[in-house]
């Protein structure tokens, strides 16, 4: 079986080359040891320690049909619905465990989108990226390595394609061509997990046109590759990592787990001919990203409902502290956060289940309803987050630190003015779960990952609305009307009900799709 325990994963993270990375402007010697990182080091460590579970093998490895090994649902593009519900699954219950990102699940879903594209590539083009992908996926799930997606370049002057941004590190891009690979540079914004990842995969952000050749790559790097500096973004709490020690024990933290995003910039980055899997075939970035989106916008229903479900808990524990738990309106708030987490969860598990199987023999989930559950999950669980800061109360969002709490001269009157009342728990209970829903929902990124990770509600809406087959819609109607008359016409429209209902989801329809949407880019030039 080809899965690390966690002790190796460490070590394999430990053995990387020194890496050029920043933060609060020093230089960070190492990010294993480093205490803003140390529960984002945690966090990838547990999933790891879960994966080589025995209890846990089955929800979160599956076998490779590469190497015929058993390898993790993280190095594994999906090949059927089940596996599919699995990355579901799989995410909502790390996110249970973890209440953050597992920093792994983007690299899968890079790889969903480069198996089918390379594919497609090379039964148009006669290439070789299909077989170069297939190597560099079997090298992958052999070493169980954690990999990351950077897809999000920092774009500049929006309304400029990258080959017109007066800076061209912009977007990432071709420096140079030769005989054995590229040479690659550019900025990547907002990398989760990227630290801690052995690699890292990177595809272009948006759809290209003729002009913006340069910029259509697809290839993976070592993390520790040379010419890359991270500078490490900040959260509210970032400080609160270096106040614990002695008898701190973090709980202002609010959980041992975290993530962290950094902006990666590769400067004249070399990266050989076996790890490129897109070099200047700019007409295929927009049908890349119809595949990764489908998987990608999939998984934030899973790890939503995971989160979700995390600050039902810790609120639910808070209104039995202090003894509101039988209020009818409590009741409803904590069952809406429940009701929110199976939403987006209902939603990721539908388009993984209504999808179709690709030549190359990946599973494509249904795209219109992934992009519907990321777009969902831009919105709903912002109310799981306004009910859980409503029953945190005041007293919650302005509690005392735990170093007061512990302090030998003001401790006592902190513990009592922070004290629940319900004689089954004390204050630093209290200050445990009230820390873990601050943590969520104003400490870490939590809810930046909801509105921005995988894409903005726009990204979602509009591609939602490409995925949409406007006509059949209008076709329904003017059957069901009578404004049809035509009864070849109404017989195969009636057909078609209740196989797609209106839903672009057909492997056909796909590229057509893409074409439109550079049609239309062209048109707006
Ligand atoms: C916590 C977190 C984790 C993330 N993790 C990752 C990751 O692991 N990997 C990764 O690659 N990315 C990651 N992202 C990035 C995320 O996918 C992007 O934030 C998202 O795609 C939007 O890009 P942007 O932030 O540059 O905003 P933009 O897309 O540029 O949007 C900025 C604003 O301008 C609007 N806008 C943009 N362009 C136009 C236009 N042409 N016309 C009109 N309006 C426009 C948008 O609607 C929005 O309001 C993460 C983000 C966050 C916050």
């Amino acid at each position: 079986m080809a899965i690390k325990t966690k002790e190796q994963y460490q070590q394999s993270i430990r053995d990387r080359k020194p890496m050029n990375v920043w933060f609060l402007g020093e230089k960070v010697e190492d990010v294993t040891t480093f205490p803003p990182l140390a529960a984002s080091f945690s966090a990838v460590s547990k999933v790891y320690e879960l994966a080589s579970d025995p209890d846990w093998q089955d929800l979160v490895t599956v076998e490779s049909h590469i190497n015929g090994e058993r390898v993790s649902i993280y190095n594994a593009p999906l090949r059927t619905p089940e596996e599919a519900n699995k990355k579901t699954r799989a995410a909502r219950a790390f996110a249970e465990v973890i209440g953050c990102c597992t920093h792994r699940c983007t690299g899968s879903e890079g790889f969903a989108g480069l198996g089918p594209c390379t594919y497609d590539m090379d039964q148009d083009l006669g290439t070789d990226y299909f077989q170069r992908f297939t190597k560099f996926m079997d090298y992958v799930q052999r070493n169980d390595l954690s990999c990351t997606v950077t897809v999000t370049d920092v774009k500049g002057l929006r309304t400029l394609p990258p080959h017109k941004q007066p800076d061209k590190d912009m977007y990432v891009h071709i420096d140079e061509y030769r005989e054995d690979g590229i040479v690659i540079s550019g900025y990547k914004a907002n990398q989760t997990g990227i630290l801690f990842a052995h690699e890292v995969v990177i595809v272009p952000t948006t759809a290209m046109k003729e002009e913006d050749k340069d910029f259509a790559v697809a290839c993976a790097v070592p993390a520790d590759a040379p010419g890359i500096t991270y500078v490490l973004g900040r959260t509210p709490q970032d400080k609160r990592f270096f106040e614990v020690g002695g008898d701190i024990e973090g709980i202002d933290l609010g959980k041992n787990y975290a993530d962290h995003q950094a902006f990666v910039y590769f400067d004249h980055v070399f990266v050989p001919k076996e790890r490129v899997f897109l070099c200047g075939e700019w007409q295929y970035v927009g049908r890349l990203l119809s595949y990764f989106t489908a998987v990608h916008r999939l998984t934030a229903g899973g790890c939503k409902a995971g989160g979700c479900t995390a600050l039902a808990g810790a609120a639910s524990l808070i209104t039995e502290m202090i003894g509101v738990n039988r209020a009818g309106h409590i009741k409803e708030k904590l069952t809406e956060m429940v009701i929110t987490a199976e939403q987006v969860y209902g939603l990721s598990l539908a388009a993984g289940t209504e999808g179709f199987t690709h030549p190359s023999g990946f599973w494509v989930p249904n795209p219109l309803m992934a992009h519907t559950c990321k777009w969902t999950c831009t919105w709903i669980p912002f109310n799981a987050v306004r009910y859980a800061r409503e029953i945190i109360a005041g007293t919650g969002e302005t509690a005392p630190s735990e170093l007061d709490m512990r302090s030998p001269v003001i401790g006592d009157i902190c513990q009592r003015e922070f004290n629940p009342g319900n004689p089954k728990y004390d204050a630093f209970d209290r200050l445990r779960a009230t820390r873990f829903i601050e943590h969520m929902t104003r400490g870490s990124n939590w809810t930046a990952m909801a509105l921005h990770g995988g894409g903005n509600p726009e990204a979602a809406r509009m591609m939602a609305m490409r995925f949409t087959d406007w006509k059949h819609l209008q076709d329904m109607v003017k059957v069901a009307t009578g404004m049809e008359k035509d009864p070849k016409i109404c017989k195969s429209v009636l057909d078609s009900i209740g196989k797609r209902s209106g839903r672009i989801d057909t492997l056909q329809d796909l590229p057509c799709v893409c074409a439109k949407a550079e049609k239309e880019a062209a048109a707006t030039k």
